[in-house]
């Protein structure tokens, strides 16, 4: 076994399990060692019946009571069954499991492990009416779990007080499986494979175990400790990788020279003019910064940094129109094809509405192949002016006439070698970046070393301000009358579920059944659509565009719509197990509504009501301030709790947390100067490891910078 080798080659993994891997995109064993947890769970002894807790996960050993209950809700399979045993009885709800009656026979035991909730009053009594308890007991407080894992008795006990990981998934893929395979390509796994390459001086100075370990104990960790140990290192790998990159592109990038440089044009006077709001003053300053940067001889690599809502799209027209006017060609890039879309409509709009000199084209992975060969031919004889489109496509395939400017919204970790490739397709290009990330200070001088920074720091008048509110699952029915409400007010609203179909994560709304259970909850005539990432680019574009519309009336979706989505009729934005979100991405995906002038509301659902959690969602209701939520974030996070939850997608380095670990993010990013300025030569015999790891992982990035 070989680290860029076939899944094949792990001892048990035959082509049809690598083929369910393959979905995830791992397709060697170096990917598949990288697909980190997700969360870890404590395996607690079970508890009795009577021990259970609402608003907690439990594992209860208990008999089934009676046979499983079918029910059908149009497509949806929901079973009921009770179980109990000598002190009590509970409720169980599964749904989509059609089998659930041969795995759970009358009189037999298993341990079930969920998240328990109080049972809502109508329904406990129609659960406990006519099947007397053992014992003749009746529950004191009616208890029920919702899609509880269920595990024999034996299997239950030989887990039981370990922490499991719980990784992302896929169907067909169970986190069984994905243990199991893991664990066999561990127990292949040596020191020639991942040869250490930080000398034992750097480890021990920055607290470091070493690496071959931390892969190891990432997967398998025995404690809390050993967890937080793994996932240090592993960190500390991945933001030197990210600052060689970046050290490597500041050397090359340092004095970009202009050719030809631009002048400020009347264009944008009269584009301000025609606009149905002024600039805020913020707004302005930022438009003199970039417009000055433009007409100089040295090329910008400018950042602007916004909260969500605080008007960055204009600034990149703005700096789009300048350069087409000067008869140059810009493009704009998104991370996804949604928000590409939508960026192009809005700039075409403008363009129809003020006669403009921009020529826009939209180019993403849904463009016909056909249609984008003619676009490619378009752009390289200077028919467009201005191209809009996902990263990948703008960067690789397409030779321009006359690239001037390239504008990127919603990432920053587009910079590196992204940066690095565009460079090379005009002379001197103008670079802007948009964020709404805050980011502290002193952590944006090392992350963008070599971005001069904007900052955005007021919000267009005339905003109300969102109502929020921070509620567990019991609210649900009243959340949906209040969107029931709001959309025969004309209205429209998100729902957010953190998964895209069953079976991915235990116990986690996802978006394709929570769609039928919406539609059986609101009522008829109102319009739901289903949006996640895993549709194909064309059909995604559709929804959007149909959502931003008006044809439908609910959206429920994954995250894929919490960057820069711009729809200012929708005015609720619904985010489901609330809990398992970052603050940061929370704030995020709240942007997404209170963009017009109505009233817009936030309902945040938990589904986990522990005091700690709810207190932390909560920072929510008190601050519409991005940097203020995510530095309270941070407080709150103990050392424990390492995966539970994701921060913004836009930073987000696979393992590494900007907030928490600063202290190795500086490291890291010092050691990568040492690197690559410190010793030319590289004849530093204590870095030679590691320059031969420079080498053999970042260029070219097969094995993506463990
Ligand atoms: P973000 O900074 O999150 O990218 P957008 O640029 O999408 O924000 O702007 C959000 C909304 O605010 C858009 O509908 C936009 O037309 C509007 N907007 C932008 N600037 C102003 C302004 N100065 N006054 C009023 N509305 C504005
Ligand atoms: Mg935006």
């Amino acid at each position: 076994m070989k680290i860029q080798e076939g899944l094949t080659s792990i001892r048990g993994v035959g082509e049809k399990t690598a083929k369910l891997f393959a979905r995830l995109h791992i397709s060697n064993v170096g990917e598949l060692l990288e697909h980190y947890p997700r969360d870890y769970e404590k395996m607690e002894a079970p508890v009795s019946v009577s021990a259970l807790t609402p608003g907690r996960v439990c594992a209860v050993k208990a008999a089934v009571i009676g046979t499983p209950q079918i029910t059908r809700v149009r497509s949806l399979v929901i079973g009921n069954v009770q179980a109990g045993d000598a002190t009590g009885l509970f409720r169980m709800t599964f749904f989509g499991m059609p089998y659930l009656r041969s795995i759970l026979k009358p009189g037999s035991v298993h341990v079930f492990r969920g998240l328990c909730q109080a049972e809502q009053a109508g329904k406990a009594q129609r659960a406990s009416l006519g099947v007397p308890a053992p014992g003749g007991l009746q529950p004191a407080r009616p208890l029920r779990m919702e899609q509880p894992a269920i595990f024999s008795a034996e299997d239950y006990a030989a887990i039981q007080d370990t922490l499991q990981p719980k990784y992302a998934l896929t169907k067909g893929l169970t986190n069984r499986l994905m243990i199991r395979t893991v664990r066999s390509a561990l127990e292949g796994l040596d020191e020639r494979m991942l040869e250490e390459f930080l000398p034992e001086a750097l480890r021990k100075e920055y607290d470091l175990i070493p690496w071959l370990e931390a892969v190891r104990r990432i997967h398998c960790p025995a404690d809390v400790g050993e967890l937080a140990a793994a996932r240090r290192r592993l960190s500390f790998n991945e933001f030197l990788a990210f600052f060689l990159g970046l050290a490597r592109l500041k050397g090359e990038n340092g004095e970009r020279k202009v050719t030809r440089p631009m002048q400020a044009v009347p264009d944008t006077g009269r584009l301000l003019k025609g606009l149905p709001y002024r600039l805020t003053d913020a707004q302005l300053r930022v438009w003199k910064q970039i417009e000055e940067d433009m007409a100089k001889e040295t090329a910008m690599n400018r950042l602007v940094q916004g909260d969500v809502g605080s008007g960055k799209t204009i600034l990149a027209f703005l700096a789009l129109l300048m350069c087409a006017a000067n008869g140059r060609q810009g493009c704009l890039m998104a991370p996804t094809e949604v928000l590409a879309a939508q960026h192009f409509e809005a700039l075409n709009r403008l363009c129809e509405e003020q006669g403009l000199c921009i020529r826009p084209v939209l180019l993403t992975g849904s463009t016909p192949a056909g249609e984008k060969k003619r676009i490619y031919r378009a752009v390289a004889s200077g028919e467009y002016n201005v191209i809009v489109g996902t990263h990948a496509l703008i960067q690789e395939k397409v030779e321009y006439r006359d690239l001037a400017l390239v504008v990127t919204d919603e990432q920053h970790r587009f910079g590196v070698r992204q940066r690095e490739s565009l460079a090379d397709k005009g002379e001197g290009t103008h670079v802007l970046v948009m964020s709404a990330t805050p980011i502290p200070r002193t952590l944006a001088i090392v992350l963008y070393g070599d971005l001069n920074v904007s900052i955005l720091d007021e919000m267009p008048v005339g905003r109300l301000p969102i109502k929020n509110c921070v509620v567990g699952t019991a609210w649900r029915p009243k959340a949906y009358s209040f969107i029931a409400d709001q959309v025969r007010a004309g209205h429209q609203a998100y729902v957010i579920c953190p998964m895209v179909e069953e079976g991915e994560m235990d116990g986690l709304e996802n978006v394709l059944d929570y769609a039928k259970k919406l539609e059986a909850a609101l009522p008829e005539g109102i319009r739901i659509a289903v949006l996640h990432g895993r549709m194909k680019s064309a059909q995604k574009n559709e929804i959007m565009e149909a959502f931003a519309a008006g044809k439908t009336d609910v959206l429920v979706s994954t995250t894929v719509i919490e960057v820069g989505i711009n729809v200012p009729n929708a005015t609720v934005m619904m985010v489901e197990n609330a809990e398992r979100f970052g603050l940061a991405q929370l704030h995020q995906l709240r942007g997404r509504v209170g963009r017009g002038s109505a009233q817009s509301y936030c309902m945040f659902i938990s589904s986990n009501e522990n005091e700690a959690v709810m207190k932390r969602l909560k920072i929510l209701n008190d601050s519409n301030d991005g940097f203020f939520i995510a530095n309270e974030d941070l407080k709150l996070r103990g050392p424990g709790d390492l995966f539970g939850v994701r921060q913004s997608g836009e930073l987000d380095f696979r393992i590494g947390d900007i907030y928490r670990d600063s202290d190795l993010l500086l490291k890291a990013s010092a050691l990568a100067e040492r690197i690559v300025s410190g010793d030319p030569g590289r004849k530093d015999r204590q870095l030679a490891g590691l320059y031969r790891w420079e080498e053999e992982h970042l260029d070219p990035v097969d094995f993506r910078s463990i």
